[in-house]
């Protein structure tokens, strides 16, 4: 089957699903490859570098979309995107099919298969597929360097014979995919590094690479917050005052805030109240992962960056994985290159969207003119 990756149509996405080295490993499957002309640039991969991969370089849209039988892309496909399918095509891509009722239409419309990749299940098979954890890693590292970016004085305290430094204090709330990430980053950097989260299982995790996990003064202690297949659930009011005391106390002496804490189908709690915001040095940062729900923090503009009367910078930018193009697209590369194997079983260029697949069910929105969304629990954990 032919496979191809047309360039992203959003303002401001740099990602690509299609790299040179995953397009080597479709071949390796029977497939041919395809590329929009400069699909790759704004990642760092120039038509060149895919045509020595072996891959079709083609003009436009209209070539990469008539041409082939299964497109890969990264963004929510647009309608007119959409229009240009065929029964005959597959589409993969994050989709966000909960709340994107107009593109399920569409795409049932047209007949065409559509597998969303934030639905692949979270099992452990399905890891290498994971585009959720794989882009919420390169979130958290970003997050740390963008508090570095903003933030005037060095995470790692020192003694020079200009001075001694302290080291910076940092509390991530929020320690799921992200939030580990953003704790391992700002611990290696030398930072003074604090966690919290409601699941109180993640405090080994958190002690385990060198933080120090927030306990509150909370009889029933934090398993209130754990809820089904290791996220979280809403908190209990007492849970949360408890919560928010802490983080008062907490306030005035941290530098830099990054927060992570979602809770699905939900708009993020709001965790980092402006009296929190008003307490913080100037100079301090935050940085809300969490933008893209509605923020963890009051006083987070989504996409923009502001600056508080007290001196706080509060960074609300929703594209950490696409700063990060090189990077992410590898990664998101690889998960659509794992999803192709397994669409993909006996390896010679002919796909079977196996229903009966726990992973490509999960994923598999729309299918032969019907909307396959949500689908049922997976069988196997
Ligand atoms: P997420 O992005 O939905 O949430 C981020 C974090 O915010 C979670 O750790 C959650 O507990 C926390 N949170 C929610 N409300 C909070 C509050 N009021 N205060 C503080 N923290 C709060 O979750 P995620 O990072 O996508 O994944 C969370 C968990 O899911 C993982 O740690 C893991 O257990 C599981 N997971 C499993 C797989 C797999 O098996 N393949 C893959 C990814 C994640």
């Amino acid at each position: 089957m032919k496979i191809g990756t047309p360039t992203e149509v959003e303002a401001g996405e740099n990602r690509v699903a299609m790299t040179p080295d995953s397009a080597r490993q479709l071949q390796k499957l029977g497939h041919d490859c395809l590329i929009q002309s400069g699909a790759g640039l704004k990642a760092g991969f120039a038509d060149a570098l895919y045509e020595e991969a072996g891959v079709t370089v083609v003009e436009d849209a209209d070539a990469l979309w008539s041409q082939s039988d299964i497109i890969a892309k990264v963004r929510i496909p647009t309608l007119d995107e959409l229009d240009r399918l065929t029964p005959e095509k597959t589409l993969i891509t994050f989709f966000n099919p909960g709340g994107n009722a107009e593109g399920l239409e569409k795409a049932k419309e047209k007949g065409a298969s559509v597998l969303a990749m934030e639905m692949v299940p979270r099992i452990s098979r399905a890891q290498k597929m994971d585009a959720l954890s794989s882009m919420a890693n390169i979130a958290g590292y970003r997050a740390v360097i963008e508090a570095g970016n903003n933030f005037g004085r060095f995470f790692t305290g020192q003694v020079t014979a200009a001075g001694k430094v302290p080291p910076a204090k940092v509390l991530v709330v929020g320690a799921g995919v992200a939030g580990l990430a953003a704790i391992g980053t700002s611990t290696s950097l030398g930072a003074i590094t604090y966690a919290f989260d409601v699941r109180p299982e993640v405090a080994e995790q958190v002690e385990s690479m060198g933080a120090e996990f927030v306990y509150l003064d909370f009889e029933e202690e934090q398993a209130d917050g754990s809820g089904s297949g290791g996220y979280a659930s809403v908190s209990s009011p007492e849970f949360r005052e408890a919560q928010l005391a802490k983080f008062r106390e907490l306030a005035p002496e941290m530098d830099i805030v990054i927060t992570t804490a979602l809770i699905p189908n939900r708009e993020a709690p709001k965790l980092w109240l402006a009296d929190m915001v008003a307490a913080m040095k100037p100079g301090s940062v935050i940085i809300d992962l969490a933008a893209e729900k509605g923020g963890n923090v009051e006083g987070t503009v989504k996409d923009e960056k502001v600056v508080t009367e007290n001196g706080v910078t509060i960074v609300g930018y929703t594209d950490f994985p696409s700063r990060m193009a090189t990077q992410s697209s590898t990664l998101y590369a690889t998960n659509i290159r794992h999803m192709m194997t397994d669409l993909t079983p006996e390896k010679d260029g002919k796909v079977n969207h196996n229903m009966d697949d726990d992973v490509i069910r999960g994923a598999t929105v729309t299918h032969k003119g019907e909307i396959t969304f949500p689908p049922p629990p997976p069988k196997v954990q």
